[in-house]
C-alpha cells in the first residue's frame, strides 16, 4: 500500500457537548488517529494529567512560547490562554496519521487560514436544557461558572456556520458513528485513494 498524508481535523464544541468523550471513543476505536495535546494556562481539573489532557503551563511560559513562534494557533478562552504547538504536527501528518485539534472557533479560524486542507467538525448538544444539565452534572464548577459557560456556549455555537460538518450529540453511539463516517468518507477521497492505491490503479488501467 502506498503512503498517503494524514488529514488535519478541527473539532469544536461548546463546553458540555461531549466533544472530549466522543474524540476519546473515536481514538479507542481507531488508534492510528492522533489527538494534539494543547498548552493551556488554565488550572488543572481533578483527574486531569499534565501532558495527557493538556500541557499545563504558567502565563509567562505561554507568552514566551508565543514569542518563539511555537504555536500554530492560540486564543484566549474563558480568560485562559490555549494554544496548539507546531512541534510534531507536520511530522504526524507526514507519517500518514489523521490528527485532531480540539480547539475553539478562534483557533479554528486561524488553522483554516494556515492549513486550507483541514476539515472542521462542530459538535452540538441536542438542546440548551441538555447542555445545562451536562454542565451541572459535571459537578466541578460553581453556579456562577456554569452561567458564564452557558453564555460562552451560546456564543461558541453561533460559529457553527464556519464548519464543514455538524454532529448533534443526542445519542452518544450514533454521534460516534457520525464522527467515524466523516473520517471514513475523507479517507475515501479520490486524491488520497490515488496515493494509497497507485499500484492497483496502474494495474487496472494497463
Ligand atoms: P476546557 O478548558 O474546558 O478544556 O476548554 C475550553 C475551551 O478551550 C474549549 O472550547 C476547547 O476546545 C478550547 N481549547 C482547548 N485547547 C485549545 C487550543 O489549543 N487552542 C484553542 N484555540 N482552543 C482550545
Amino acid at each position: 500500500m502506498n503512503h498517503s498524508t494524514g488529514t488535519l481535523y478541527i473539532v469544536s464544541a461548546p463546553s458540555g457537548a461531549g466533544k472530549t468523550s466522543l474524540v476519546k471513543a473515536l481514538i479507542d476505536a481507531q488508534p492510528s488517529i492522533r489527538v494534539s495535546v494543547s498548552h493551556t494556562t488554565r488550572a488543572m481539573r481533578p483527574g486531569e494529567v499534565c501532558g495527557v489532557n493538556y500541557h499545563f503551563v504558567d502565563r509567562e511560559t505561554f507568552i514566551d512560547m508565543i514569542g518563539h513562534g511555537d504555536f500554530l494557533e492560540q486564543a484566549e478562552v474563558f480568560g485562559n490562554l490555549y494554544g496548539t504547538s507546531q512541534s510534531h504536527l507536520q511530522q504526524t501528518l507526514d507519517e500518514g496519521h489523521d490528527l485532531i485539534l480540539e480547539i475553539d472557533w478562534q483557533g479554528a479560524e486561524q488553522v483554516r487560514r494556515l492549513m486550507p486542507g483541514a476539515r472542521s467538525i462542530f459538535i452540538l448538544p441536542p438542546s440548551q436544557l441538555a447542555l445545562r444539565q451536562r454542565l451541572t452534572n459535571r459537578g466541578t464548577d460553581s453556579d456562577e461558572i456554569i452561567e458564564t459557560r452557558m453564555r460562552e456556549a451560546v456564543s461558541e455555537m453561533s460559529h457553527y456556520v464556519e464548519y464543514d460538518y455538524l454532529i448533534i450529540n443526542d445519542d452518544f453511539a450514533s454521534a460516534l458513528e457520525d464522527l467515524k463516517a466523516v473520517f471514513r468518507a475523507n479517507r475515501l477521497q479520490q486524491q488520497a485513494q490515488q496515493q494509497r492505491h497507485g499500484n492497483l490503479l496502474a494495474e487496472l488501467l494497463a
